[in-house]
């Protein structure tokens, strides 16, 4: 947590559920990011948090922006992002919202199919479009499975298309899942990736640029790579693929940049068991699976929980949500424990909690409010 999140907390002690957020350390990620990977273009993925103030403060420090929908892009234009800084990187996108930020001055355009080729080829003609190949996401905690990205036969036909539909094919991507662990994920995928390059070339097809995607973790309960290593380790496999003739580079990170910006703020409702003997005590939040925290899905992200209580005896729990569905169970398996103390009233924060939160969180399931947001 930062300074400015604990003095935020400690002086206005705001209602709960809510995320409090430190911009000046998206602005410190952003830096690190940097001079980690210094030759590559970083397209913040707005749909880690979409929060104007920080997409200001992005626009200010020259990032770009990768947008998965019309209305994300307006939001990075409303921002002051420029028209030319703003890739629409989802493969799947209505032909209106193609047209529609074709109109804005949007230039750049993911795909993985042959029927998206031909929406932008009538939606958005002359565009620079890049094709998403499909490669492993082993060692990401949020994996993205098969849901995008073609095999590289078939994404070699598409580039080849697109030229011949007006398009300009200008670059491959990929994106090794989410909360990458290794580092060795991304030399995979940039072997994979700069095979194609390579013969895309011989065949005359003039693409220039590679996107690395995103994926770089965040610390949550366990230590993760540091941000070097994974820049070097990226910048040795595209000097080992592509030597002196570095490609365009382009990342897209979302979690790392906004990540351990942020802290949930949330109070303790109840703490139960299910028998007087039982060891394990169910302990529920008022924040869980549909106040934003979705990516407890599974338990595949398991934030650092702090109490009031740290340091005394603690014992294992089972945490929960404040909703009537059993889905909204968080951490039954990870074996977390807290202190013997805590209690309902009690003020909890889940740490790093800055990404894939506020706009996770439900309407309104069971009357609960969407989650409040404090940006500072
Ligand atoms: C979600 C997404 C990202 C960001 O992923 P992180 O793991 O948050 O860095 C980047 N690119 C695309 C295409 C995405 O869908």
């Amino acid at each position: 947590m930062t300074p400015k999140v604990a003095r935020f907390l400690a002086e206005k002690a705001p209602a709960t559920p809510c995320l409090v957020l430190d911009v000046d350390r998206v602005a410190e990620n952003y830096a690190r990011l940097r001079a980690a990977m210094p030759l590559a273009r970083i397209y913040y993925a707005v749909k880690a948090n979409p929060a104007a103030p920080i997409l200001a403060r992005l626009v200010a420090l020259g990032s770009s922006f990768d947008a998965a929908s019309f209305n994300e892009v307006k939001a990075c234009l409303a921002a002051g992002a420029a028209p030319s800084a703003i890739s629409f990187g989802n493969t799947v996108k209505k032909e209106r919202d193609i047209a529609a930020a074709f109109a804005e001055g949007v230039t750049m355009f993911a795909f993985d199919s042959e029927e998206e080729l031909g929406k932008l080829a009538r939606s958005a003609p002359g565009a620079r479009v890049y094709c998403r190949i499909l490669v492993e996401n082993a060692g990401a905690e949020w994996p993205l499975s098969r849901k995008f990205g073609c095999e590289v036969a078939m994404a070699r036909r598409l580039m080849i298309r697109a030229g011949e539909l007006g398009l300009d094919p200008y670059g491959l991507s990929f994106h090794v899942g989410s909360q990458q662990t290794d580092t060795a994920a991304y030399q995979a995928a940039i072997g994979k990736v700069a095979m194609l390059f390579t013969d895309l070339r011989e065949s005359g097809v003039k693409v220039r640029m590679v996107n690395l995607g995103g994926g770089y973790p965040v610390r949550y309960r366990t230590e993760v790579p540091e941000i070097g290593d994974f820049g070097a380790a990226i910048m040795a496999a595209m000097a080992e693929h592509f030597g002196n003739d570095l490609p365009e580079m382009v990342i897209e990170p979302g979690r790392f940049l906004v990540g351990d910006a942020g802290v949930v703020a949330s109070e303790v409702v109840l703490v139960s068991r299910k028998a007087e003997d039982d060891p394990v005590r169910w302990v529920y939040l008022d924040i869980g699976r549909f106040g934003g925290l979705a990516e407890t899905e599974g338990e595949a992200i398991r934030y650092a929980i702090r109490t009031p209580h740290d340091g005394q005896p603690d014992g294992p729990v089972t945490i929960a949500g404040p909703t009537c569905d059993s889905a909204d169970t968080l951490y039954e398996k990870s074996n977390y424990r807290l202190p013997l103390a805590l209690k309902a009233g009690d003020r909890v924060e889940l740490l790093s909690t800055g990404a894939y939160v506020t706009t996770y969180a439900s309407q309104g399931f069971n009357g609960f409010a969407p989650l409040a947001e404090h940006y500072v």
